[in-house]
């Protein structure tokens, strides 16, 4: 640790690419080298018995033992990510649902209570509402913001998990007000800012204690793989390390690969995405045809304040309301040229879905309503196309309504 600290200043750019120094690699090779292997041998028996002794006293004698506890080309992302978020520790993961899940089973206490900010992630909802319980876990779902969460802290509260952006509204959190009531009931910190990206704001800066991003989204880029990641401090993170190490819930040594080609683009791609989210938005906001939209950088949305004093920029997700009916909200999508219709973010190719069908359709039609999910409301997903190509196909879509 005393290493990193004595580290240049190197921007995510160049972290993402490098990590927090150079290391060599096998056969010279530039990028890492797969490792497809679902084991590890030993040369002889004293090799065996030296690399367990330094398990046992906490040292590394040779990294990899058993593909279900890592494989170099996860250990590399990991070494990038932690860089790049300005962590300690990485622990990737096979989805973000797993790093958001293993993460909270690594730190529930019986009998505890949890804090979940609303507007959250759907399977995150899902598993807050219907699973903690069975374990004995009380959970309140509150207002994204820290009067909310202060109101809802109990005697066995030990955990407040928020989403910053959420999805779809884009609510953006204080964090520094949400730390300062956490610090003072003592109670951990857990944040998923898969929207905001360690490009946008680094959460452990403001003191938050852990970070989970979907790695499937910008940070992997290119809509191609699936992928978690959770960050903070060494100590804090074993108990989830030995969690994974049991579960084994890894991404494969080629998705690590895609990942970490994914990664040594990322600053360029988060520049862009910024840029797109915020013309578009701009764009969509002066459309006669569109009620309302939400994005962090208008001045229109609750959180702007509050996203523009601690985030660089507000990523490439858009939500919005037609003027008019589910019949127009789908001419709509279905004129639309450059965008594909499906869920998920942050990757190379525009997407778009209408909310109320793609991501809530199973649930009872009032419960949607209650949570902002009508039918006219549309989620785009900016891609890295041309943004004037993208600005084109978007007016043209909305001509045809
Ligand atoms: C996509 C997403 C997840 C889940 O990630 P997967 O990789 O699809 O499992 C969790 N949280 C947020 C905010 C997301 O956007």
């Amino acid at each position: 640790m005393s290493k990193k600290k004595e580290k240049k200043n190197w921007k995510t750019s160049t972290l993402s690419i490098h990590g927090y120094e150079k290391i060599n690699k096998a056969y010279h090779s530039v990028s890492t080298p797969i490792v497809h292997t679902s084991n590890y041998y030993f040369d002889n028996c004293q090799q065996v018995w030296e690399f367990m002794k330094a398990k046992r006293e906490g040292r590394v004698f040779r990294e990899h033992e058993y593909g279900r506890y890592g494989n170099p080309t996860q250990r590399e992302c990991e070494r990038k990510l932690a860089a790049m978020e300005g962590a300690e520790r990485a622990i990737l993961f096979s989805t973000g649902m797993s790093a958001v899940i293993l993460t909270i089973m690594a730190f529930m206490k019986p009998g505890g209570h949890i804090i979940f900010t609303n507007d959250c992630y759907r399977q995150t909802r899902d598993f807050a509402t219907n699973f903690l319980g069975n374990f004995g876990i009380e959970i309140t779902m509150v207002e994204p913001n820290a009067k909310a969460i202060e109101a809802a802290i109990k005697p066995n509260t030990n955990i407040i998990f928020t989403e910053s952006p959420t999805n779809p509204y884009l609510r953006v959190v204080d964090l520094k007000s949400i730390v300062k009531v956490a610090k003072k009931h003592k109670i951990m910190t857990i944040i998923d800012a898969t929207l905001a990206t360690p490009y946008n704001i680094k959460p452990l800066e403001f003191g938050i204690d852990v970070v989970v991003h979907s790695a499937t989204k910008y940070l992997g880029g290119h809509n191609d793989l699936l992928a978690g990641v959770t960050l903070g401090s060494n100590e804090l993170l074993e108990p989830l390390n030995k969690l994974q190490r049991m579960i084994g819930a890894i991404p494969g040594p080629l998705t690590c690969f895609l990942l970490e080609r994914g990664l040594k683009t990322f600053a360029l791609r988060m520049e862009h995405h910024n840029r797109a989210g915020q013309a578009i938005a701009e764009m969509l906001e002066k459309h006669p045809k569109i009620e309302r939209v939400w994005y962090p950088g208008l001045k229109s949305h609750p959180d702007y304040k509050t996203a523009k004093s601690q985030m660089k920029g507000f990523g490439s997700v858009i939500t919005f309301l037609i003027k008019g009916d589910k019949k127009k909200t789908w001419k709509f999508i279905d004129s639309l040229e450059l965008f594909l219709i499906t869920p998920s973010l942050g990757g190379s190719e525009s997407l778009v879905t209408q909310m109320s069908t793609m991501s809530f359709f199973d649930y009872p039609e009032e419960y949607r309503q209650s949570i902002g999910m009508v039918d006219n409301l549309v989620r785009i997903a900016l891609g890295l196309e041309d943004i004037d190509d993208l600005i084109e196909d978007l007016k043209r879509a909305l001509d045809k309504i």
